[in-house]
């Protein structure tokens, strides 16, 4: 088993207080809380090795280039990718789906079809409407079932050979549910539709192996894995990265620039115009390091027994339901109670110091579909405690007795 009590130590935002109250940090899902390691390899590398990369031939610009480089490489073993140019650096899961987007807006014509579940957050709903917009393709939409499950069925039977693209969570923001996207992916290819898979909440919880699972694409953010804001990983199969067009252009991802015709540098660098978050990226490595480190077995065994004792201390509040109780599920608890608004909740516990979200997500579709307007969300990582889920219970209850 983990020591949580060292492991908390890594921490130090972990041992402050909010509002006079010891932090019980339950937001993880909107980003993770970030180790020392990690905030000191920031410092580092601006205090030690600041340049600009894939430039210059002084020292300090090579030793960036091979610090953003070997993290790269750490990347792509970390997801399995076949090879490190299929990694691409972004600011985030939504710069990477929109990169795609925009790349598929040169391939779909009117009457093509992109399918999107009902369980996206608006990051893998938005761009795809608007490239459904420019395009001409219709966007067709996987529903889910009162557990929060999305319907294979359904799925099925929407798959033509008019499906271009499939997109999906591999785990939803709003209610945890992890999604059966190996099994999405084998049929979606059988259609011959390319796959996106929005990893943005997965990437905490497991290690995801892009050749296993066969995704096209593979998007996530670096901020919710204890990595710096403002980074990102778009993996993209070679193929498909060579297919798309460039996202954005600039310096860095050309061959050679004349004003009758610019040809495009090499994968990766085709899509990583301009100065990078070259720190980011770096450090980037190094909260994955750290992750690895602690194990994503013993995490998921700490995540697990946490949403377990969170799922059954939250049951015992009369009038408390909780939204997404498919069984496969990861450590996210979205909960209402009868005739209280979330937000009341949300905004007494965080008197109390305790930090969870309210509302709905960025995924007001799967509101509108329990006709709630949002959740109270408690999510859960390796560096929580079950005691502090003993606090949240003891706050929730004490609004609701405030409240009601
Ligand atoms: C957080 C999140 C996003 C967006 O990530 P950004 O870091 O804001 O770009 C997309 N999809 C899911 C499922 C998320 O949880």
């Amino acid at each position: 088993m983990l020591d949580i009590q060292k492991i908390r130590a890594d921490f130090p935002i972990l041992s402050e207080k909010v509002n006079g109250k010891p932090l019980v940090y339950f937001d993880n899902g909107a980003t993770s809380q970030k180790p020392q390691i990690v905030i000191d390899a920031i410092a580092t590398y601006y205090q030690e090795i600041n340049a600009n990369i894939h430039r210059g031939v002084h020292t300090l610009s090579q030793l960036a280039t091979d610090a953003y480089e070997i993290s790269r490489v750490k990347i792509q073993h970390h997801i399995n990718a076949k090879f490190s140019h299929e990694v691409l650096f972004t600011s985030g899961t939504t710069h990477g789906i929109n990169l795609v987007t925009n790349g598929f807006a040169s391939i779909l014509k009117p009457g093509d079809e992109v399918v999107v579940s009902s369980l996206e957050h608006h990051s893998n709903i938005v761009p795809w409407q608007m490239l459904c917009e420019k395009t001409g393709a219709t966007l067709k939409v996987i529903p889910m079932n009162e557990n929060g499950e999305l319907i294979m069925e359904a799925f099925d039977a929407l798959l033509s050979e008019k499906t271009k693209v499939v997109t999906v969570n591999h785990i939803s923001n709003a209610l945890g549910i992890i999604n059966p996207i190996k099994y999405m992916i084998e049929k979606a290819h059988a259609v011959g539709a390319a796959v996106l898979i929005d990893g943005a909440q997965a990437v905490p919880h497991l290690k995801p192996d892009v050749q296993d699972l066969d995704c096209d694409f593979y998007a996530f953010s670096g901020h919710k894995m204890c990595g710096p804001t403002g980074t990102g990983i778009l993996y993209g199969k070679e193929e498909w990265l060579n297919k798309l067009p460039p996202y954005q252009g600039g310096g860095e991802m050309i061959k050679e620039v004349t004003f009758e015709k610019t040809t495009y540098a090499d994968l990766p660098h085709k899509f990583e115009a301009g100065t990078p978050n070259i720190a980011g990226g770096i450090v980037l490595g190094t909260a994955v390091d750290y992750l690895n480190n602690i194990g994503f077995d013993n995490i998921q065994k700490q995540e697990e027994a946490l949403l377990e004792h969170a799922t059954k201390r939250l049951l015992e509040i009369e009038g408390l339901k909780i939204y997404g109780t498919g069984k496969n599920k990861a450590s996210v608890v979205s909960f209402n109670i009868d005739g209280i608004h979330p937000y009341d909740i949300g905004s007494i516990i965080d008197k109390l110091g305790i930090a969870v979200r309210t509302g709905h997500h960025c995924a007001q579709p799967i509101m509108n579909f329990f006709c709630i307007p949002g959740t109270i969300r408690a999510s859960f990582s390796f560096y929580n405690t079950i005691e502090e889920i003993d606090v949240m219970v003891e706050a929730v209850k004490k609004a609701k007795t405030m409240l009601s």
